[in-house]
């Protein structure tokens, strides 16, 4: 979609601090920071939010979920980290294309 930054970032559109790619999924840092350490885990084709969640898309999310925990520990998230999906705008959702985002490398408070 050519108007989504996130599109644009797996395009080479505009830069971004990529920190790992494969064909399904891109890892780039947050541009704003809201810890320590702050990673969006993207998949590539663009979909806004679970509701449009098929076996393929499924497929690709949980591989990408596997490797966020497979490469954590050489990100500096070794003491733990928080994944967050902000689903819609009523959660704050605002870039259109699904994307996990994992915070860490400092502790994280809850509630
Ligand atoms: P959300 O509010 O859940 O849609 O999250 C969107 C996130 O994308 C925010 O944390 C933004 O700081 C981040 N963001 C927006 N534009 C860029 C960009 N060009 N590069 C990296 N992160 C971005
Ligand atoms: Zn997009």
């Amino acid at each position: 979609m050519e108007t989504c930054v996130f599109c644009k970032i797996i395009a080479g559109e505009i830069p971004s601090a990529k920190v790992y790619e494969d064909e399904e999924i891109v890892v780039f840092k947050d541009i704003a920071p809201i810890a320590k350490i702050h990673l969006l885990a993207v998949p590539k084709e663009h979909y806004k939010t679970l509701a449009e969640l098929t076996d393929a898309r499924a497929g690709v999310l949980a591989r990408a979920l596997s490797t966020i925990g497979r490469l954590a520990p050489s990100l500096g998230l070794e003491g733990g980290y928080r994944l967050v999906v902000n689903q819609g705008e009523a959660a704050g959702q605002t870039v259109p294309h699904l994307h996990i985002h994992i915070l860490g490398g400092e502790p994280l408070a809850w509630g």
